[in-house]
């Protein structure tokens, strides 16, 4: 499959036509390890592994951007990882980390001192902002801008030591105080924190600023194309003027490309581990979430993730991306690659009372409609069955093709039924339909040649197994949760039916021994995806992926209408 191209593929590709960085691509993905990768995380994994692989030559690092150790955590390391993996990419034994560069950063900035261009500032981060002043207002010199080099070595080097507390000191870049680009203001480029960190222990005390590392981070991998979000285009003077002081020998080339957002679903590692922490979902990995362990366990695969990033493509302007887009995607794979089974998911008892007590018949059904490599399984038919309690209505109205009392339709590979009488319990809810069948309809059509309009999925209920099924919704309910506008924390919003859990689903027995992960169609329902951590042989969970009805397709024929 070849990428369509994007403003990004054909700058590289003028890049390559010009033999300039000597015909390589090299990119990074430079994720911080504070939180787990989510669905924004991939379309930038796709663009930067996707643009090394369409290259020769071409090579894409993995970089963990590791500068804040207050929040950073090996587990986040690990997960990174193998998600990245599991989306089919490989940074090989390109696999760095900021923390690695501490010593070389140091020196950076110790040059930077020594020639005048940083200086060690005490103010507050509070005054820090007022001297800063706004896009209409200049800034204000700091008054410790002009101390001599040797004091600011100094006082750096007892920063360095660990003696002096958080947020008495920092180091700024000496740039322009009175630039329009609030990030020339002399920066922060080093602070002060003594936490220990996961890699390095106890050995910083002072630890680099993410536009001082990330730049400096690139130049010292010779990255040639550093693909970042819209949100660094202003910080972009920083990145050249900081490799331009440096005199580094690689100065990539930052290129900013449009965030992903999705409608009903909140993109921000910091808003997802409040969900996670608050209990809201069960974890980073809750099928709920937009993470990639997240809708991975939903029963998303790479591919779908992978088509999904290409069609939605790269572009230099913010917008939303409708979900619909996400499950469609997901929809046509298990369309091809799903076999079909039957599962009743609030059942309701059927009694065929012509059929002979005891007996059991099979009919082999195919698993697929058209794609006959998935084979047949022989499904059991007896007197009493399950249906779904949806396809049955006592006063029907008039398009309702399904069953109802007098009404015939067919019980999908197996007989024509008619309903003759409904059963009521003393709450006065239905405890069970009676019904006849038409052994002449044995398969599903009748030698007379009478049809009935309705079709509808059936379990044997001697032979049904009993499984929990958990149907999930949109997370939010709102299409945009952050919009302030709408809502005043996106919290607020929460969809409180986001997770519907029925315990006792009633499914074919063919499901019995179910793999974790491995995916189906329950006909008429939806995708549905054996849970990978709760589901055990003989007693399967089953998760939601999408239901059947495909709101974006649907949206796009109407779009042409
Ligand atoms: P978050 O806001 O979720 O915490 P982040 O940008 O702080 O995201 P990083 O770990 O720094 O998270 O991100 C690593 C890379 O992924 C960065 O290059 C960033 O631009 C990119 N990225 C993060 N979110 C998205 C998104 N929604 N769409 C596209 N790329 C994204
Ligand atoms: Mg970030």
């Amino acid at each position: 499959m070849t990428e369509p191209s994007d403003f990004i593929r054909n700058i590289i590709k003028e890049d390559m036509e010009s033999e300039k960085n000597n015909g390589a691509v090299i990119t990074r993905f430079p994720p911080e390890p504070n939180g787990y990768l989510h669905i924004g995380h991939a379309k930038s994994i796709c663009l930067n592994f996707g643009i090394a692989e369409e290259n020769r030559g071409g090579t894409c690092h993995l970089r963990f951007d590791d500068t804040n150790p207050a929040k950073e955590d090996a587990e986040y390391v690990e997960a990174i990882k193998s998600d990245i993996k599991w989306l089919g990419f490989d940074p090989k034994d390109h696999i760095y980390h900021a923390s690695d560069y501490f010593d070389k950063l140091y020196e950076c900035a110790l040059k930077l001192i020594k020639e005048g261009k940083a200086y060690v500032c005490n103010l507050n981060a509070e005054q820090i902002r007022e001297y800063r002043g706004t896009l209409t207002a200049p800034g204000k010199n700091s008054p410790y801008r002009d101390r001599s080099i040797e004091e600011n070595l100094a006082l750096f080097e007892i920063m360095k030591n660990g003696d002096i507390k958080e947020g008495e000191a920092v180091l700024r870049a000496k740039v322009d105080m009175n630039s329009p680009n609030l990030n020339m203001r002399d920066p922060v480029i080093y602070r002060i924190k003594h936490d220990s960190h996961y890699r390095t222990g106890k050995k910083w005390h002072i630890y680099p600023m993410y536009d001082f590392t990330h730049c400096l981070s690139d130049s010292f991998e010779n990255i040639t194309h550093s693909l970042c979000t819209l949100e660094f285009e202003d910080h972009r003077p920083l990145y050249d003027w900081l490799l331009d002081q440096l005199k580094s020998e690689c100065h990539p080339k930052q290129i900013e490309f449009a965030r992903l957002n999705l409608t009903y679903t909140v993109l921000s590692k910091r808003k997802l581990n409040m969900l996670a922490a608050d209990n809201v979902v069960a974890g980073w990995d809750d099928p709920r979430m937009p993470t990639i362990s997240g809708i991975r366990r939903r029963g998303y695969t790479p591919a779908s993730i992978k088509d999904f990033c290409s069609r939605i493509g790269v572009a230099k302007r913010d917008s939303i991306v409708d979900l619909a887009l996400l499950e469609h995607c997901i929809r046509e794979e298990l369309n091809r690659t799903t076999k079909r089974v039957m599962a009743v998911i609030n059942p309701i008892k059927v009694i065929i009372d012509n059929y002979v007590e005891g007996k059991t018949e099979y009919f082999d059904s195919p698993y697929h409609p058209t794609d006959k490599s998935f084979g047949f399984r022989r499904v059991p038919f007896s007197r009493e069955l399950y249906i779904e309690r949806e396809d049955f209505m006592e006063d029907p109205p008039k398009k309702f093709f399904r069953l109802a009392p007098g009404k015939e339709v067919r019980l999908r590979y197996a007989y024509f039924v008619k309903c003759t009488d409904v059963v009521y319990d003393e709450n006065g809810e239905i405890k069970e339909i009676h019904c006849v069948y038409d052994p002449t309809t044995r398969g599903g059509s009748a030698p007379d040649g009478r049809k009935v309009k309705g079709t509808i999925h059936w379990v044997s209920a001697e032979h049904a197994i009993s499984a929990e099924v958990r149907l999930y919704n949109n997370l939010f309910t709102l299409p945009n949760p952050e919009d302030k506008k709408s809502v005043a924390d996106f919290r607020d919003c929460i969809n409180p039916n986001s997770l519907v859990i029925v315990k006792s689903a009633k499914l074919e027995p063919s499901l019995a021994d179910t793999l974790p992960e491995e995916k189906c169609q329950f006909e008429r329902l939806g995708y549905f995806c054996a849970d990978s951590k709760d589901s055990k042989e003989g007693a399967p969970v089953f998760n939601r992926t999408v239901p059947l009805k495909d709101t974006w397709a649907k949206m796009q024929k109407n779009k042409f209408r």
